[in-house]
């Protein structure tokens, strides 16, 4: 048996065990063992990531189900890795270079290409080292990276197969365009402020071409309109029956355009005129096509005006806006500006407002894609939980649009492409041809943008284990079983992962998804970087111990809710992993060397806290279990912690001393049997989420081990034989009766060190009194316990009520004076009233109730009946006092 130290320093026994665990190869999942398997795979965290609390939860979850399954039986693989991140990545390289004054142009493509994987080199893997100390069990020998040559190779297939299936095309459309980034975006990428940001809608006149008054539009974005080829009206307006076919003049640029009618034009929207600007408005450019309208693009792709934009040329897109406000005014065409929320997008990575922007690009059409993936979730195929993200997915999966696929960037997979100087036409190949697959000729070159990072992210779950190639990790691993994530990825991975199953795989990528809680600080602020509101999980960990933070967040997490986290609250973890080290020493403490294994112990003859505590162990394996199935992981934590935290420690640890420090050794060998069994099996239950204290302690524990380890040992299974529903109910009423002689004890201040004698009105249950005996008398420093005849009801005696055993007599003469009780009694009561008065007047007065905060007044009202609840025992104690008198 080795020792425990006095106090748990998690710090040196976290990074021994990891170390240990690794070394002795407990995460790799062998291919070749047989049985049930269970694969999952990580959320790949970007490359120039760094451990935030959201990391943080989502591994621990992972963890939690993973070490559990492992347990339990399954091969089971955790496949980590990083995501390359393209603009995240290209961005932190591009600052660096700009420290010294460069720019990736002044490097050229390929010396730039090198300098970031020097710095993937570097730093790539700080992530991955934070999710060791936090203790993630991740298959670490086939940690992957999304621009490994298998996985670039997985990419290249995906799209010339999706190319020759006329699922990817070329196509000018409007795209999301990041004007400092220099790149397309996905919409996904292009995020809604909600409920759009300040601005106005300017009301322009276009005066008719004839010298009329012309027609008034009305936009947001007065610089775009040097760009208009047209502008609209509903072929049902009236009002403008005698512009339609005529055209007017686009001021400033004195350019005459045509008026056209426009089904879809709102004719309630605004004058009912609108501008149609077809290279900067999605909308537009659909109705530009209409119409023959053609487009105009008068933007660079730096957001400033071209040589379209006449004297404008060369100023910002913002500068160029107020200087055409100004020049409106100036000419009288600026009919008004009124206040109006503008619906805008900003770039995810760089927070630059948007700018749609025709484009050429490459393009995915998604709606055959979507199909079986819509099918999947409707027929049960795909599990999403909590259930509400089932609307979520379908309405977007339903709704679908095609997925921009090509970015301007120098970091990421090349899109494989080659056009042809002389026949003009595009090769795709699955490797890169020397010669023009049309025409033969030699003068061919490729693209030179890059795909999107979540065009090799949507593969993960298969590419990570070898696809295309049919490998012995792909046939016993995939699909996998679950997934666990952050909403807020839910379009631009987990939908796009279901495509891409159902559509290279043949098969849905994995069967159910969890998505886990957000992070937020205690105003219910989201964590992150921008403001400051974030711990560093690494500093957490090293104050508080992994262990106390993966217990604390995991706790703190029902899922669909929200988690309000603070470093303080990490002391409920922190709090209960020393809890378990105390028990563990006291448990250690008052074993022989070698305790009989519960196995050999007949149970018929166990005493009833022995009976209760093992049928207490059933229940709790059996909802700790449930919860892994339902990603209900909080409600498991909190079982085990209400468990042993007040079931096993308050309860049958102080019950066991009766037995251990009793002189019956046939007792002693029986509850030292059950002590270590019962908590052994706590032990196995918890370590999925503290996996370190437990393995711990577990070492230290006196067993006959049947593994090296606790984190490859069984988990428990629930033993029906141990179901005692006789000894629930008993143990109930004889922790009831102690709780009821302690409070008696603390209400009428009977010193701690005085010895009572109580006696009990268990009419028909005297058998059950005397086998609450010993226990009470230990338990509530109780000297004799009497039982009273039946209808025998002492006066003048306060006492209490247990339910379903009867009332418990505790007579003061001899250990108190019942006078002195008497008199601190009624000053006790006198003060209680007064305070319960003054609660009560402030609940009474509607400016209080109406105004106050809602917190406030909901403590307001459980002081008040608190205090009520103290006034009745107050109250009922006196009377039993003056009876006597
Ligand atoms: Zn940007
Ligand atoms: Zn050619």
């Amino acid at each position: 048996m080795a020792d425990l130290n006095k106090t748990y320093d998690p710090a040196v026994v976290e990074d021994k065990w990891y170390g240990i665990w690794e070394e002795r190869g407990y995460f790799f999942a062998d291919e070749t063992r047989p049985g049930p398997r269970f694969s999952i795979v990580i959320p790949p965290p970007n490359v120039t990531g760094v451990l935030t609390m959201g990391h943080v939860l989502n591994n621990t979850l992972q963890d939690v189900l993973v070490r559990f399954k492992r347990m339990d039986g399954y091969v089971t693989l955790w496949m980590p890795g990083t995501d390359h991140a393209g603009i995240a990545t290209q961005n932190v390289v591009e600052k660096q270079l700009a420290k010294d004054g460069l720019s990736r142009h002044d490097l050229g493509r390929e010396e730039f290409e090198r300098r970031v994987w020097a710095w993937k080199e570097r730093y790539g893997s700080t992530i991955l080292l934070q999710l060791k100390k936090l203790g993630s069990s991740c298959d670490w020998r086939r940690e992957r990276f999304t621009m490994d040559p298998g996985l670039s190779q997985a990419v290249r297939e995906v799209f010339v197969r999706l190319y020759e299936k006329g699922l990817i095309y070329r196509g000018q459309r409007i795209i999301h365009w990041c004007p400092r980034c220099h790149t397309a975006l996905s919409d996904e990428e292009a995020i809604t402020t909600e409920g759009g940001e300040t601005g106005h809608l300017w009301h322009i006149r276009y005066p008719a071409e004839d010298g009329g008054p012309g027609v008034v539009v009305a936009t947001t974005r007065p610089e775009t309109m040097l760009g208009d080829t047209g502008v609209a009206v509903n072929p049902d307006d009236a009002r403008y029956t005698d512009l339609i076919g005529k055209r007017v003049v686009l001021p400033l640029m004195e350019r005459p355009i045509p008026v056209i009618t426009d089904a879809l034009v709102d004719p309630t929207f605004g004058t009912g005129a609108v501008k149609v600007t077809p290279a900067h408005d999605a909308n537009d450019f659909d109705m530009a096509q209409r119409h023959n309208l053609p487009p105009l693009v008068i933007m660079s792709t730096d957001g400033r005006i071209n040589e379209n934009g006449g004297r404008y040329e060369g100023l910002d897109r913002f500068a160029a806006r107020t200087q055409i406000v100004a020049d409106l005014e100036a000419r009288g065409l600026l009919v008004k500006a009124e206040p109006y929320r503008v619906p805008i997008r900003r770039c995810e990575r760089c927070n630059t407002v948007i700018e749609p922007y025709l484009s050429k690009q490459w393009f995915v059409r998604m709606q055959p894609l979507a199909e079986p993936a819509i099918a999947a979730v409707r027929n049960g195929d795909l599990r999403l939980y909590p259930e509400r993200w089932v609307g979520v997915y379908l309405h977007w999966m339903e709704n679908i649009r095609d997925w921009c696929i090509s970015r301007q960037l120098w970091w990421g997979h090349r899109i494989p492409v080659w056009y042809c100087e002389v026949c003009g036409k595009e090769t795709v190949a699955r490797t890169d041809p020397t010669q023009c697959a049309h025409c033969g000729s030699g003068t061919i070159s490729q693209d030179p943008d890059v795909l999107d990072t979540w065009f090799s992210s949507w593969l993960w779950p298969f590419s990570t284990m070898g696809w295309p190639e049919e490998t012995p990790t792909l046939r016993r691993f995939y699909p996998t079983d679950t997934l666990i994530t952050a909403a807020d990825i839910i379009f631009f991975w987990v939908a796009r992962m279901v495509m891409a199953g159902y559509e290279f795989m043949g098969e849905r990528p994995f069967s159910e998804v969890c998505f886990n809680s957000i992070v937020r600080d205690l105003q219910g602020r989201k964590m992150s970087k921008s403001l400051g509101n974030s711990p560093d999980p690494l500093d957490v960990i090293a104050n508080y111990g992994a262990d106390a933070l993966r217990f604390t967040i995991v706790a703190l997490a029902p899922p669909g809710e929200d988690v309000r986290y603070a470093v303080e609250k990490t002391d409920l973890g922190r709090h209960f992993a020393n809890k378990i080290w105390n028990a563990a020493r006291f448990v250690m403490m008052n074993l022989e060397t070698q305790p009989a294994d519960l196995a050999t112990v007949k149970t018929a003859t166990l005493d009833l806290p022995e009976r209760w505590i093992l049928s207490r162990l059933q229940t709790v394996i059996d909802d700790v279990r449930a919860t892994f199935s339902n990603y209900r992981f909080n409600d498991g934590a909190l079982a085990l912690y209400q468990f042993i935290w007040h079931e096993y420690c308050d309860w049958y640890l102080e019950l066991s001393k009766v037995a251990l420090y009793g002189n019956d050794a046939g007792r002693k060998r029986q509850v030292q049997a059950v002590l270590l069994h019962v908590f052994e099996e706590a032990l196995r239950l918890l370590h999925p989420f503290m996996p370190f204290a437990t393995e711990e302690i577990w070492q230290a524990l006196p067993l006959a081990r049947s593994s090296d380890s606790i984190m490859i040992a069984a988990y428990p299974k629930s033993d029906p034989a141990h179901r005692d529903a006789a000894a629930e109910g008993a143990v109930g009423r004889l922790i009831d009766a102690v709780r009821s002689v302690r409070n008696i004890r603390s209400e009428l201040g009977i010193p701690p060190n005085a010895t009572v004698s109580i006696h009990v009105a268990a009419d028909g249950r005297g058998d059950e009194v005397a086998a609450f005996e010993p226990y009470v008398k230990a338990l509530a420093k109780v000297g004799t316990v009497g039982l009273l005849s039946a209808g025998e009801r002492p006066s003048g005696e306060p006492s209490a009520l247990v339910e379903g055993l009867g009332e418990i007599f505790v007579p003061l003469r001899g250990v108190v004076d019942p006078l002195d009780v008497r008199k601190r009694l009624e000053k006790d009561l006198a003060k209680v009233e007064k305070e319960l008065s003054a609660a009560q007047a402030k609940l009474s007065r509607p400016d209080f109730v109406d105004r106050a905060p809602a917190d406030i007044v909901e403590k307001e009202r459980e002081k008040a009946s608190t205090l009520r609840a103290r006034q009745g025992t107050l109250q009922r104690h006196l009377a039993a006092l003056s009876a006597e008198s």
